[in-house]
């Protein structure tokens, strides 16, 4: 028998989530985010549940080979454009839309040869300092690109830092705002945190008739609130696209001043049961969740025990008598789906936002970090 591991992605939590961000800006068009295999959910498994999006962002050539494997003929958008010249003829073949972010990436459109012209995004820098130009010298770029007959649309685009906390977007959508405001295309701006903090950001507001904007959802697609601690997944109605869970293989009765697993850093102050349960840093699981990270036990809340090792961990029983050996130990997203239908779910989520706090982390990290190892299965 296989080590009782698996994550399921969830196809009616991937279509849930992503209405949610049609809610949010019904006028906007959905760039659904797959980037880093869907955020470690695999592209292939989130299609379906993501396919109601009006398009696909993401950085990888090959993940967008992928996409178009599918049999999705809709957009499908570069976020980081071209790395060499040569990724244009696969733009080119592909129709691509692609960033365009630094002036190699122009000079690169200039000398392409292509039978169609591209769609690009030019992405401005108004201060995430990564990618983009500069306010200063965005018109300049802008109207280099427009003039090319290699080039078709021309969208405009930026990306925020702030979005999901205290900082905002005032400061860059008004940069962005000033320096685009005559200029035709299509705009895009906000990701998860935009879209449902800022109703988009620039959405909204008027520009006149530039054909439309694009949202980027990547994060709430996939059930992770942006903006945790502030809010959680529940506040905006998101729903885990991931659960990874796992059974008991043992347990262990502690008598008081028992120490758990390497470092002996959990000291029992009194006697109380323990479960060793199949998943370790190794599956992805975060080796820095210290003690008392939430995981559900049968569908009970309950807390780790000790260092995660790299196939095991351990989890407190103390409050829960009749889990043993065969307990379904679930450490992010639905406990007891699929097995036990006579539950409501709803009240036995496990958010990977949690998870991620305890690690000192966020969601889109573990997520990201699903190990190979496991076995993933698609289900409703
Ligand atoms: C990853 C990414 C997004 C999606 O961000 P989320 O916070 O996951 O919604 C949007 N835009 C760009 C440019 C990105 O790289």
């Amino acid at each position: 028998m296989p080590r009782p591991i698996e994550a399921l992605i969830h196809t009616n939590a991937l279509a849930h989530n992503l209405a949610r961000a049609r809610a949010a800006v019904p006028d906007a068009r959905l760039w659904a985010v797959v980037k880093a295999n869907a955020y470690g959910h695999g592209i292939e498994r989130a299609y379906e549940g993501l396919r109601g999006a009006d398009g696909f962002a993401l950085l990888d050539l090959a993940e967008a080979e992928r996409i178009r494997a599918l049999g999705w003929r809709g957009p499908v958008l570069l976020l980081e454009g071209a790395f060499e010249p040569r990724d244009l003829e696969l733009a080119s073949r592909l129709a691509l839309w692609h960033t365009v972010h630094c002036s190699e990436q122009i000079d690169w459109l200039a000398a392409h040869k292509t039978a169609a012209p591209h769609h690009v995004f030019l992405k401005m820098n108004s201060g995430m300092n990564r990618l983009g130009f500069r306010p200063e010298s965005y018109r300049a770029a802008w109207a280099r690109l427009n003039a090319l007959p290699q080039v078709g649309e021309v969208g405009l685009m930026t990306h925020f830092s702030d979005a999901d906390g205290a900082g905002g977007i005032e400061r860059q959508l008004r940069t962005f705002e000033a320096v685009t405001r005559d200029l035709p295309g299509e705009r895009s701006v906000a990701n998860s945190a935009a879209i449902l903090r800022h109703h988009g950001g620039a959405i909204g507001a008027p520009r006149g008739d530039h054909g439309g904007d694009w949202v980027r959802a990547g994060i709430m697609s996939y059930g992770s609130a942006a903006d945790f601690p502030e809010h959680d997944a529940a506040h905006w109605d998101l729903r885990p696209a991931m659960t990874l869970r796992t059974r008991l293989i043992t347990t262990q009765q502690l008598e008081p001043g028992d120490t758990v697993g390497y470092g002996s850093s959990f000291t029992a102050e009194r006697a109380m049961r323990i479960g060793i349960a199949a998943c370790g840093y190794a599956d992805g699981y975060p080796r820095h969740a210290g003690s008392g990270t939430p995981v559900l036990v049968d569908g009970e809340r309950t807390g780790t025990v000790g260092r995660v090792s790299m196939d095991m961990m351990a989890v407190d029983l103390s409050a829960l008598p009749r889990a043993g050996l065969g307990s379904e130990v679930t450490l992010w997203g639905r406990g007891g789906c699929g097995d036990r239908r006579d539950r409501d779910t709803s009240d036995t989520v496990l958010s990977i936002d949690e998870v991620a706090r305890a690690a000192g982390t966020i969601g889109y990290e573990l997520m990201c970090a699903l190990a190979q190892r496991v076995p993933v299965r698609v289900t409703e």
